[in-house]
């Protein structure tokens, strides 16, 4: 897909890196390289996974093993941490993240949630004290500061509802150019990907194949039987047919599997396409989202409101 930014694409399907539970660092370093051995060029990470570390130590490796040719061949997006999201922090924020992942540049740098810390949490709820609203300006700012140094190719944001985006489009230099939100047949998101698709901002779907057997997924979508019948109908899978689902919907997506047969049928997507009646059933399928920063922050009035909104 092409991106607002200059001249930048992003491919259809990366890897997301956040596992539940958590694995270690050896086990995301191997998966990552396995993934680059099937094909994938796109990794999501985020200061807070803890995978940037991984991510980086499997492209070097990559890129010395001859997997592919050089860095410019990888697209990797990481995410600015609530604890950082202030405007005179963005710039350290991202240099750790860049000496994490061994890299000069990202090619995405996105506010991870559109609100702040003002210390990190290990246990959840998060006590109300520590949960601020974001100063979207100054950090909107630091984030233009970033791409101007060349530290990323391109800025976005995670979680942002229309009314968000809105406010940031009305004093933003840069505009975002991603958007990355929760995204598959059970969270269709139709008038936040009609907005987007108006202003330019490109989605990516994070949580595309409902993230089955993590605290915050479930399998409404994997073991959902009008999916089921209809990729028994084409020979595909479940995960196939809601990833479709997804790149139809004109979105780039980032499922995590660090399984290596899954990973490989994850990215292959692209050789036949969902029937108009097809895609009308989905289309049927009740809405309920699966991730809700309530059940990570606690049910706090500022957490309750950004929830309400994406
Ligand atoms: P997901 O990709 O929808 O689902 C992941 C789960 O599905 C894993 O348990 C995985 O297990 C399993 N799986 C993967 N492929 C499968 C297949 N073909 N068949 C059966 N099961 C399969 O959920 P997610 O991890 O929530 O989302 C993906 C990525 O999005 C994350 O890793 C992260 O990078 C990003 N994300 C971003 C945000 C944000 O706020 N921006 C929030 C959540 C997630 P195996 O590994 O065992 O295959």
């Amino acid at each position: 897909f092409t991106l607002s930014c200059a001249g930048q694409t992003i491919p259809a399907v990366g890897l997301g890196t956040v596992s539940d539970p958590r694995v270690d660092a050896e086990t995301t370093r191997v998966a990552v390289l396995e993934a680059i051995k099937a094909g994938y060029r796109h990794f999501d990470s985020a200061f807070v996974y803890g995978s940037e570390k991984p991510v980086g130590e499997a492209i070097a490796e990559a890129l010395r093993l001859g997997l592919a040719k050089s860095r410019d061949e990888f697209f990797i997006t990481t995410k600015l941490w609530c604890t950082f999201a202030e405007g005179d922090q963005v710039i350290t924020a991202i240099k750790m993240s860049l000496k994490n992942l061994q890299m000069d540049y990202v090619d995405m740098y996105l506010v991870h949630l559109p609100l702040r810390l003002t210390q990190q949490m290990t246990k959840s709820p998060v006590p109300r004290e520590h949960i601020m609203p974001i100063d979207l300006k100054s950090v909107w700012a630091g984030m233009e500061e970033c791409q101007n140094l060349g530290l990323t190719k391109g800025i976005g944001v995670s979680n942002f509802s229309c009314k968000r985006l809105e406010d940031l489009i009305s004093f933003c230099k840069i505009p975002p150019a991603i958007n990355q939100v929760e995204l598959n047949p059970f969270w269709r998101q139709k008038e936040l990907m009609e907005f987007c698709k108006a202003k330019g901002i490109h989605i990516t779907a994070y949580s595309p194949l409902g993230a089955h057997g993590t605290k915050w997924g479930d399998n409404r979508i994997l073991g959902c039987n009008v999916i089921e019948e209809i990729a028994k109908a084409r020979v595909k899978t479940t995960a196939q047919v809601s990833l479709r689902w997804v790149y139809e919907q004109g979105a780039s997506m980032v499922p995590k599997s660090f399984n290596k047969e899954r990973m490989r049928q994850n990215i292959d997507i692209f050789d036949w396409s969902l029937t108009e009646e097809e895609i009308n059933k989905i289309n049927q399928l009740p809405q309920r989202k699966g991730s809700t920063l309530a059940s990570t922050f606690g049910p706090h009035d500022l957490v309750l409101e950004i929830d309400a909104d994406i």
